[in-house]
């Protein structure tokens, strides 16, 4: 599985780096080139050809970090293609698209338009816990718990099988799952505030490395790679450097531009 990622921050930023300026963006994951997982980034990091190549787009939740350029690739794309793009969502997600977004004035219904019969979106609910076939990819979503309904995400091909965590707080069902999946390759899992903002993280329903741990530590399988995603770009150097006091055995921070060949 091919994973590029256009965006993995928790907000979106430029901040200094040792080899110039970083532009941290908020969560994007391309996937075999056709699936795009969370719409954070999208329309600013690609070329429209890549962007027409986008078949179907999974959402975790409704947070604006996560759907942000969704209107974007909308607004590239009318004129370009011929079929419906599929946004597939718990039916929460789904509902709020379209009543806070996509409702003619925040931004145009592209669930309906260019022409309703041949709109620019289709919408696809996905059953908590149930895999689908989406792009080739089985995609399994997996409620997790944040301050608004969420999923985390198992995408397999084949005999090989990713975790993307989503946004969460301390979770199980996620875990188990993961635990319970065919030839686990990676654990892509939050890491938004560092260890001292612990407090703030209980509120917001986010994890900090200490507490990224505990959880990957649930799904028993220490030698799977974990790479931490969603750093709230202010604290970036502070998480980073206690991500690596863990004593995990594989684990980095995402960067954008980065792609896992997983
Ligand atoms: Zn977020
Ligand atoms: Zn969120």
């Amino acid at each position: 599985m091919n994973v590029r990622v256009l965006g993995c921050h928790g907000s979106a930023q430029l901040v200094a780096g040792d080899q110039g300026p970083i532009q941290c963006g908020t969560c994007g994951f391309l996937i075999n080139e056709t699936l795009l997982l969370d719409a954070g980034t999208v329309g600013s990091r690609l070329y429209l050809e890549e962007q027409r190549r986008i078949r179907v787009v999974l959402l975790t939740h409704l947070h604006f970090d996560h759907i942000r350029e969704l209107p974007t690739l909308g607004d590239n794309l009318v004129g370009e293609i011929e079929d419906p793009i599929v946004i597939a969502a718990i039916p929460e997600v789904l509902d709020g698209l379209r009543r806070h977004i996509f409702n003619g004035t925040v931004y145009p219904d592209f669930f309906r338009l260019p022409d309703p019969a041949r709109p620019l979106f289709v919408s696809r609910e996905l059953p908590p816990g149930q895999e689908t076939l989406l792009c080739g990819l089985g995609v399994t979503p997996v409620p997790v718990n944040h301050v608004v309904p969420a999923v985390g995400f198992l995408l397999r091909e084949g005999s090989r099988t990713i975790l993307l965590s989503g946004d969460t707080y301390r979770t199980d069902a996620l875990w188990e799952a993961a635990a319970r999946a065919e030839g686990l390759q990676a654990a892509l899992i939050e890491s938004s505030f560092p260890d001292e903002m612990a407090e703030l993280a209980r509120v917001a329903k986010h994890l900090t490395p200490a507490l990224l741990a505990e959880e990957f530590a649930k799904i028993a399988r220490p030698d799977v790679p974990v790479y931490a995603y969603h750093l709230k770009p202010r604290f970036r150097q502070q998480i980073r450097q206690e991500l690596g006091r863990l004593g995990i055995r594989h684990v980095t921070a995402l960067e954008e531009g980065q792609t896992l060949v997983l």
